[in-house]
């Protein structure tokens, strides 16, 4: 085994059937193996059953054949995961390296409706990662206050049609330029908390503000990045020493195709630039795969925003949300495609 620390994790998530899948769903698409595997588009077991005694199998045989393809990754979570479970396996361990100064990122990746939103945010009777993992942010921060001062600013930003928006006020498009420390959003002021709690409540403002818009292919869909951010300033107090530290937490636009929908003007200039950050996030992560040293995130807001977040000593979270319903065999495939790439890194 590597004792080399990976710095980028890659989890699959598989959600419940909704009821649309529960009435309508052929068959299920993923199996789980085990902790770390999981078997897409398996052989149906039920094809085959005892009539009269006899072995008869129902497969039609113009069907294609099952691709039965068997996946890896870091962890596979199976429908009865919750939320905590994921926080107390996945993000709890990014406090300690947020503490011990090293930027850290959370990404949500799936189709509209697989679960990001569900997973990150969560709801009021299940809280997702965001306010999990704030809470315990905070409980480290208060065990550690009488070595070290934290000041903790946090902001939460939409990238939408490549344009930066601040969900907090509600103001933009944002500028975004480079100095000499990254890359700056112009005119974003940071929020200061105290409290998890209080994160709450920003969280569900940021949300109200955030872009929604129907389209043909889902009412809910949410063609927009929802970028959250802790800056935390550490002091030792004993020798004033200040560090700066970032954990980021991005609610990823829907990964299905734009073609899918059927929009015409401005929900193509809109797939066409959720595409774009999609498809730089998923070039820089493939280029980080391969160690290049040439990471282009030039390429779009999103990435430009997580440069420092990305890559180089920082620990990155993936979690892939899928359906393993039939219904959804194209975005579910790509999806898991897209996670095997990054678990390259
Ligand atoms: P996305 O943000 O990817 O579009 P959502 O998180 O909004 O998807 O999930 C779509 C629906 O499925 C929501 O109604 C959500 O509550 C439900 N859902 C998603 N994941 C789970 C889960 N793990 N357990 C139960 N319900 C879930
Ligand atoms: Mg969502």
């Amino acid at each position: 085994m590597s004792t080399e620390q990976k710095n980028i994790k890659v989890v699959v998530r598989v959600r419940p059937y909704n009821r649309r899948e529960m009435e309508q769903n052929q068959r299920s698409i993923i199996k789980v193996l085990d902790r770390e595997t999981l078997l897409f588009d398996p052989d149906e077991e039920d094809d085959e059953f005892f009539f009269q005694g006899t072995k008869v199998n129902h497969r039609d045989i113009t069907k294609r054949v099952n691709k039965k393809l068997s996946m890896e990754y870091d962890r596979v979570y199976d429908t009865d995961t919750t939320n905590v479970q994921i926080f107390q396996e996945c993000t709890a361990p990014l406090v300690d390296s947020v503490l011990n100064g090293y930027n850290c990122s959370v990404f949500v990746y799936g189709a509209t409706g697989a679960g990001k939103t569900f997973t990150m945010l969560g709801s009021t009777s299940s809280p997702g990662l965001t306010f999990l993992t704030m809470r315990d942010l905070f409980e480290k921060i208060e065990a550690q206050s009488d070595v070290r001062k934290f000041d903790v600013g946090v902001s939460y930003l939409e990238v939408y049609n490549e344009q930066v928006m601040n969900l907090l006020t509600k103001t933009g498009p944002l500028k975004l330029r480079e100095d000499s420390n990254g890359v700056v959003v112009s005119g974003l002021v940071l929020k200061p908390i105290f409290s998890a709690e209080e994160l709450l409540e920003l969280l569900a403002l940021g949300n109200s503000n955030r872009t929604q818009h129907p389209t043909d292919a889902n009412a809910e869909s949410s063609r927009s990045h929802a970028v959250f951010q802790v800056h935390i300033r550490m002091t030792d107090r004993k020798t004033g020493t200040k560090r700066m530290v970032k954990l980021s937490m991005i609610d990823l636009a829907g990964s299905e195709r734009a073609a899918s929908t059927k929009g015409i003007g401005i929900r193509f200039k809109e797939g066409a630039s959720i595409n774009k950050s999609l498809l730089a996030l998923g070039n820089c992560i493939n280029k980080l795969a391969d160690g290049l040293k040439h990471i282009p995130y030039r390429d779009s807001n999103l990435t430009r925003i997580l440069k420092d977040s990305l890559g180089g000593n920082c620990q990155t979270l993936m979690v892939a949300n899928v359906s393993m319903s039939s219904l959804t065999y194209e975005d579910t495939y790509n999806t898991l495609k897209y996670a095997s790439r990054a678990k390259k890194i």
